[in-house]
């Protein structure tokens, strides 16, 4: 029996086309530098939202930037426990590998992840049920303590306030990693804090002397 293509699959088909015309054929110069291998400079760690894609926000072409997408673009502390270390194993081939010379952690506006950390709605779940991302988003408990004590747990002054305090979580939990820190220390790697406010569409950077993220103008 032929399958028949969902409306969703026919979209990405359509899409797929246009990208054929417009992003494959006039390109071609540039997939054929790229298809022995990459070299992108940056890494960028941002959510899986569906409205926060970095290619878009930052107009990149293929082969510049090193993407990991999980929900609340969290990175976990260096852990040697046994498990599946997704990001961990990105990170390490970005840093060791490829030698990233920037990792950028983009939060962003309204995350959903950040709200249920902030909320807690998700905690006791089980897993599949909820308890995965209650366990992932576990990462920013501590983090969140401090932003419920100023601005109680609901509201965009509340989220945003988590959301801000995500990245700073995960740029302190990439400094858990050895390779990350002694890069750092070299002068071989930058980390950078970034959020992306998708309310009014501005980039803000971490100034992290500060602690405060400003708009980039
Ligand atoms: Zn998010």
């Amino acid at each position: 029996m032929a399958t028949e293509r969902s409306p969703e699959l026919e979209q990405l088909i359509a899409g797929y086309r246009r990208f054929r015309e417009h992003g494959w054929t006039p390109r071609l110069e540039r997939w054929q530098q790229l298809k022995d291998g990459q070299e992108p400079q940056v890494m960028i760690i941002a959510c899986s939202d569906s409205r926060v894609d970095p290619a878009q926000i930052f107009d990149t072409d293929p082969g510049e930037m090193f993407v990991v997408r999980n929900v609340a673009a969290m990175v976990p502390p260096f852990e040697t426990n046994p498990g599946h270390h997704g990001v961990s194993a990105a990170l390490e081939f970005a840093v060791q590998v490829l030698k990233v010379k920037e990792i950028v952690v983009m939060g962003h506006g309204m995350c959903g992840g950040c709200k249920a950390a902030l909320t807690q709605s998700l905690k006791g779940a089980e897993p599949g049920e909820g308890g995965f991302v209650a366990d992932w988003i576990g990462l920013l408990d501590e983090a969140r303590e401090p932003v419920v004590h100023e601005h109680g747990t609901e509201g965009r002054t509340a989220e945003r306030a988590m959301e801000q305090a995500a990245v700073k979580v995960s740029l302190q939990n990439l400094r858990t990693f050895p390779c990350v820190r002694s890069k750092e220390r070299s002068g071989e790697l930058k980390l950078r804090g970034a959020f992306f406010a998708i309310s009014d569409g501005v980039l803000h950077v971490l100034d992290e002397a500060s602690g405060a993220f400003e708009p980039v103008a």
